[in-house]
């Protein structure tokens, strides 16, 4: 059985008092974190085993972190090494002697007060119907502390969630990001197959001519153009700091937006009993014609995302998925099939000039994933039955 893993961000909502307390206990944490990688990088020690020997009683004693907390740091550090030297064989950060090369690995890693610090169960446990957390601090243990999730991360939190946590301050708010593994639902056998075409104008139709529409979303994305526009003018260090702010709070509410249409999407699909039928999106830079290439990767990385929300909410109820090539989806006529660039006399509009078949644009494409689906379907369970 396949796992799927996934991880649920909720937000605490902490008292003066308690914020204080957690600010006190990330920070020591993170700045024990970057005194134990000033040692590491100038005695050229990364293994956790020989950080530890030299590192961890000095962790317990000047940074007043427990003992979970402590290992926790020195595997922080170990991991952040790791991650620094495979990007570095991989040449990720550019040819031996090059400038951006010999600068990262001249100083010690850093950690910000508020970077990410796990807390396992022992430092850490969650009280699902009172919706607080009983947390560990330098402090003592604190009782308490208020979050908000949706009802839908509760559900998934309370059955899946597993192992540690990261606990994170970020924009002014106060983060708990939790790891759940969720067991795949063996996928049942597809009455047809719901196709969904991506685009910007609706960002995701289905072939049941229900359309997504991107208008929230694309005002969000222009507000934030036009601000950037008139930022970037001025370079002071508050500007970059508010471009940054608004960039993170663009990327939660695309986010949101996907969740909202991925769990609509799939509720269609199991209502009626079919599969999902995705574009495959190796191809969408070709699909989606902007000018400006920032454009498409924005929207290409947003298509993404919201095809994995899809694929892991399909699976966690077992519904089937299936990508399809999207070549010509656009133009062809989803009634009889005729390709034609005349198809299309207007953005929203699709007129098949052989057999006159009038649909929404987007509805026609989608139609036709889903019939490429339904085909797709049957090609893999050939093969199957051949095996
Ligand atoms: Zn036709």
């Amino acid at each position: 059985m396949f796992e799927v893993k996934l991880v649920v961000q909720v937000r605490l909502l902490p008292t003066p008092e308690q914020a204080a307390a957690l600010a006190t206990t990330l920070r020591a944490a993170n700045d024990a974190a970057t005194w134990v990688s000033m040692l590491a990088h100038h005695r050229r020690v990364f293994r956790n085993y020989d950080l530890r020997k030299h590192t961890y009683g000095q962790i317990k004693d000047d940074y007043k972190l427990a003992a979970q907390a402590a290992q926790h740091v020195i595997k922080k550090v170990t991991d952040a090494y790791a991650t620094l030297h495979a990007n570095v064989r991989h040449g990720n950060l550019g040819r031996p002697g090059s400038a951006r090369r010999e600068r990262v690995l001249a100083e010690p890693i850093v950690f910000r007060p508020g970077a990410a610090q796990p807390f396992d169960d022992r430092c850490l446990s969650w009280q699902m119907d009172a919706r607080t957390v009983s947390i560990w601090t330098t402090g003592g243990r604190m009782k308490s502390v208020a979050f908000t999730a949706s009802a839908d991360q509760l559900t998934t939190l309370s059955a899946y969630r597993k192992g540690e946590s990261d606990l994170l301050y970020r924009d002014g708010m106060w983060f708990l990001i939790a790891t759940c593994e969720i067991p795949d639902r063996p996928v049942a056998t597809p009455d047809g197959f719901l196709g969904v075409d991506l685009g910007i104008a609706n960002l995701a139709t289905t072939s049941g001519g229900v359309r997504h529409s991107g208008k929230g979303l694309n005002a969000v994305r222009h507000r934030h153009r036009e601000l950037r526009r008139r930022l970037q003018a001025k370079q002071t260090k508050s500007a970059k700091r508010l471009l940054k702010r608004r960039r993170r709070a663009e990327a939660r509410f695309a986010a949101n937006t996907n969740h909202t249409i991925a769990k609509r999407i799939v509720t269609e699909a199991t209502r009626t009993g079919q599969g999902i039928a995705l574009e495959d999106l190796q191809g969408i830079r070709d699909r989606v014609r902007l000018r400006k290439p920032q454009r498409v990767t924005l929207h290409s990385w947003s298509f993404h995302q919201l095809g994995g929300f899809i694929a892991y909410k399909a699976a966690r109820e077992g519904v089937a998925v299936v990508h399809v090539d999207p070549a010509y989806t656009s133009q062809a006529c989803s009634s009889c099939g005729h390709v034609d660039k005349r198809n299309r006399p207007g953005q929203a509009t699709f007129s098949c000039t052989s057999c006159g078949f009038a649909e929404h644009a987007d509805v026609n494409a989608a139609r036709n994933i889903a019939s490429r689906g339904v085909a797709g379907w049957a090609v893999s369970h050939a093969a199957d039955d051949a095996a």
